[in-house]
């Protein structure tokens, strides 16, 4: 716990799965003069509950003094607990217009959105066999969640105000369609939940819940951010860092490196994205057969995203055989 700029708190918020190679999630507390406004709740485990609840008590508070909770979006880590907190402080809870859609079909009523998930598997070439096991994978995080709707829904510039802090609300579709970031003009911060993080480079993959091109998305409203006065980004995991325009570049760097490699694998003959994730490096040169299954999957929905965009750009075609897609360099 840290008071990481002067009114905002800092929280590492200790993560639910294994199966992630991030190892918190923070959730951050910024005072206003009526109480605090909490930014992403974290999963809803025991353990992350004690860390918010800790605070509190430290700080000589209670649950009654978050008056506003708002999530950067509803991946379990972000909006897992928020629901629990909104009950027992009876704060508001906001997010994004859009993003409240994904609530019912990812947390709810999960059976389309597994179908729909199966079915993009199997048309970008996931082999039978393979299929039950990939599209499981994330079966297991309902448990962290307390699915809840939101009182306040977000729109592109709106603006929240603390009191003490007024952040304007920007949407920065790409990893999640419906996030956004919080940026405090005058305080020169910015929340950028997993928009941008430090080091490593966050999902962005074509899946039934995502706009059309997200890497394309994602790569526009990073040159939209790159474009503010910030001097402290407080991200959803790591820790916070100062040089963000220097992060901004590295990111896009890296996206365009990536839409090489894909590109290269397409030079013999056209391929499914299923092949061409599976002929891919994975974050520190990690095989595809060493990943666990969910990240196997993240890998296909990632090359199609980067697919995607090279398509909206013209450098490569996508094919259709036999209700198969595949891709081919132009
Ligand atoms: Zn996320
Ligand atoms: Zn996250």
């Amino acid at each position: 716990m840290a008071e990481i700029f002067p009114g905002i708190h800092w929280l590492k918020s200790p993560i639910a799965l294994e199966q992630s190679s991030l190892a918190h999630v923070n959730i951050y507390l910024v005072e206003g003069d009526k109480g605090y406004l909490l930014v992403d709740a974290g999963w809803n485990t025991d353990i992350s509950f004690s860390t918010l609840h800790n605070f509190l008590i430290k700080k000589g508070k209670n649950f009654h003094d978050i008056k506003q909770i708002v999530v950067t979006h509803v991946h379990p880590d972000h909006y897992g607990m928020a629901g629990r907190i909104k009950e027992l402080s009876g704060a508001t809870l906001a997010m994004y217009h859009t993003e409240k859609d994904f609530i019912e079909p990812r947390y709810v009523s999960m059976e389309e959105l597994l179908q729909k998930t199966d079915r993009m598997l199997v048309v970008n070439g996931t082999p039978e066999k393979e299929m039950v096991v990939l599209r499981d994978a994330s079966l297991d995080v309902e448990k962290y969640i307390v699915p809840t709707q939101p009182d306040q829904l977000l729109h592109d510039g709106d603006t929240i105000t603390t009191g003490l802090f007024t952040f304007r609300v920007i949407w920065t579709p790409g990893h999640s369609s419906g996030h956004i970031c919080l940026h405090e003009p005058d305080k020169k911060v910015l929340i950028s939940g997993d928009h941008i993080l430090p080091r490593i480079t966050p999902n962005i993959s074509v899946n039934p819940q995502s706009i059309e091109n997200p890497l394309g998305r994602y790569l526009e409203s990073l040159k939209e951010l790159r474009r503010l006065d910030v001097e402290l980004t407080l991200p959803g995991h790591d820790e916070p860092f100062k040089n963000l325009k220097q992060r901004i570049d590295e990111i896009i760097y890296h996206h365009g490196l990536r839409n090489l490699e894909i590109l290269g694998t397409l030079a013999s003959r056209p391929r499914t994205a299923y092949r061409i994730a599976k002929e891919a490096s994975w974050g520190d040169n990690a095989a595809w057969k060493d990943l666990p299954p969910f990240h196997q999957r993240m890998a296909v929905f990632e090359t199609l995203a980067h697919l995607e965009m090279m398509a909206a750009e013209s450098r490569v075609d996508k094919l259709t055989r036999k209700g198969i897609i595949y891709w081919a360099e132009k």
